[in-house]
Order: structure tokens, then sequence, then C-alpha cells
């Protein structure tokens, strides 16, 4: 196992309005194997993969508790210093807009030379060859061009390749891409995806893939956690995922998927909003927006439970789930 959570909580403000932004979140990668977490805006996926890295601004954020094993060691109880030198050389992170990982003001070239020599002992010239040689991996043509650009003189797709070369220079064995593809179109959505799958392979390198879209899922990962206000409400291969999901909410995603040849108004959306992590609902979170909810809902909190073999599910009524699917 290269990645173990354990019940790993994360809260905003102190006192009973506190926000509650992850509660409880348990999730494992293996050494190179791709793994997704999808849920809804505002559903805590990008704090868990904020707290990953412990980014979590402190105040007004908090671990509250909870356990971040990589390779066996526990991140949460290791100095800041040491961490800061895990950042890049062991987990990298990449982001929806490159722009925030990019200083303005300096070139590209300046930005992936400092990196390399941040996290290792080389030289200028070995740096800036290393830093060259990975733009041309990631498919950036003219490289040394490049290199001497300010990040606005580059498209939003070489941006984004551009945040891919810097999140591997250092050869992370696990890379955390938070919603990579959502600001770009279409056409280079799909071949940054290819990029990453081919980085994956060629690298041997574990993704967590954080995304909203299920289509991504589907052509990338081999696991998927669904996350829903705060918590991993369904865990199973995508392929079981897609065949039979067990979630009510799950469900509810993929009805919101549009279909090739269906009309304009039978585009389905899950009624209601996200809950206000300061102030979720009794019981099951999913329960105001649930179309089977029932009374046990809003008085007892599912538990995240092996429903099928290998698959985990937070529902009293999964059955009834199943049926209806
Ligand atoms: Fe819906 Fe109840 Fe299951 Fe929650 S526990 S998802 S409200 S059926």
């Amino acid at each position: 196992m290269l990645l173990e959570v354990k019940n790993l909580s994360v809260q905003f403000g102190e006192g009973p309005r506190a926000a509650r932004a992850v509660n409880n979140v348990s999730l494992s990668i293996d050494a190179g194997e791709t793994v997704a977490l999808v849920g809804e805006s505002g559903c805590g996926k990008s704090v868990t993969g904020l707290s990953l890295m412990r980014l979590i601004e402190t105040p007004p954020g908090r671990i509250t508790s909870g356990e971040i094993c990589l390779a066996g060691q526990d991140l949460l109880r290791i100095p800041l210093k040491d961490m800061r030198k895990i950042r890049g050389s062991e987990i990298a992170m990449i982001f929806q807009e490159p722009m925030t990982s990019f200083n303005p003001v300096y070139t590209i070239g300046d930005q992936l030379i400092e990196t390399v020599l941040l996290h290792e002992k080389t030289t200028l010239q070995q740096a800036h060859a290393r830093a060259e040689d990975l733009l041309t991996e990631v498919g950036i043509p003219a490289p040394g061009e490049r290199m001497r650009q300010y990040p606005h003189e580059l498209s939003g797709g070489m941006k984004q390749r551009a945040m891919i070369a810097m999140g591997l220079l250092c050869n992370p064995q696990l890379l955390l891409a938070d919603e990579p593809t959502t600001a770009l179109d279409v056409t280079v959505q799909a071949q940054i995806l290819d990029l990453l799958r081919e980085l994956q392979a060629r690298h041997n390198m574990a993704v967590l893939l954080i995304t909203h879209d299920l289509a991504v899922v589907a052509e990338t990962v081999k696991r998927v956690y669904v996350m829903y206000a705060s918590e991993i409400v369904e865990h199973a291969k995508v392929e079981e995922l897609f065949r039979e999901p067990l979630h009510p909410y799950t469900t509810g995603l993929f009805k919101c998927l549009p279909k090739l040849g269906g009309r304009r108004e039978e585009l389905h959306v899950i009624p209601g909003s996200v809950p206000n992590p300061s102030d979720f609902p009794s019981g099951c979170h999913f329960h105001p927006r649930c179309p089977l909810a029932k009374p046990i809902c809003s008085q007892e909190s599912p538990l995240l439970e092996e429903k099928r073999p290998g698959r985990l599910c937070a529902c009293h009524l999964v059955e009834k789930v199943a049926a209806k699917v």
C-alpha cells in the first residue's frame, strides 16, 4: 500500500458553527494505481487533497483527527520542514487552474529549474536540462523557447502540460490531480487525460484523480470513491460502479449524465444542493435530497459497510436502490 488515509477529519472554524469539510474519510491507493475521488463542488474532495499535502491553511482550517500514511510514514506526525521536502519529491499536486501554481512574474523555465534545485542536489545546467526534457515529455513543442516564456504567453492546454511537468520534476510516487481538465475545452481535455495515463504508466506513479466528472472517471481509473457532504458514501471498482451503483447519490449522478440522442428537457438534476458544512442534516447527510428516504434516514447515520464483496456503501436501504436500478 502506498497511501493509506484513516478516519481523516478536517474542519474550518471552531465551536458549534465550525464547518466540517471532511468527516472520517478513509481511502487507500497502491503504488502505480489510479483512483478517483468523485463528487459535486463543495463536497470536501479538494480539501481532502490539500490535507494529503498538509496545505490546509491554519487557521481557519485544522485537521482534527486521522492518519495519512505514505509508504508507512504518517505525514501528520512529521515536522513541517520534513513535509516541505516530501511535497514535490514524493507527492505532487496539480490543479484545475494552472495560474494558481505558476508565479506570473517568472518565466516557466525559472520556475521549473527552481523546483529541481529545491529538491535535488544538482547543478544549474542539469536542472535546466531536466526541465527541458520534461517539457518535451509532456508534449510541449519547442521546449527551449517555452522555458523563456511567461505563464500568460502559453495557451490553457500548454499551461496545463507545463504544470504536469512541474509536478513530475522530482519523480513523485503519488500525483494528486485536482480537476485537471475542468477548465479546458473538450478536445484538449482528452489530450491531457491521455497524457496523464501515459505518464502514469511510464513512471509507475500512483494518481488520485479528484473530479466531479464521471465521464473522466470511466476512461481513466480503476477504483472510485464517491464523496457526498464531507463523507465517503460509496467505494467500488469502476466497472462495478458503472454496472450497478448502490448509493442513491451515485445513482443520481449517473442520471445527470447527458444521453446521446436524449431530449434536452430530459436532462436529470439531483434536487436541492449540497448542504452547508456548518449545518449538515441529521442522520444521512443525503436524506433531504434522496428519493428513497425513510424515517430512519434522518435519525441514524448509515455506516460505510461492505454491501457486496469488495464494495462499500453508506446507505440504510441499499437493496431498495439495487432493485430500482
Ligand atoms: Fe437515501 Fe436513506 Fe440511503 Fe441516505 S440512507 S441515501 S436517505 S435511502
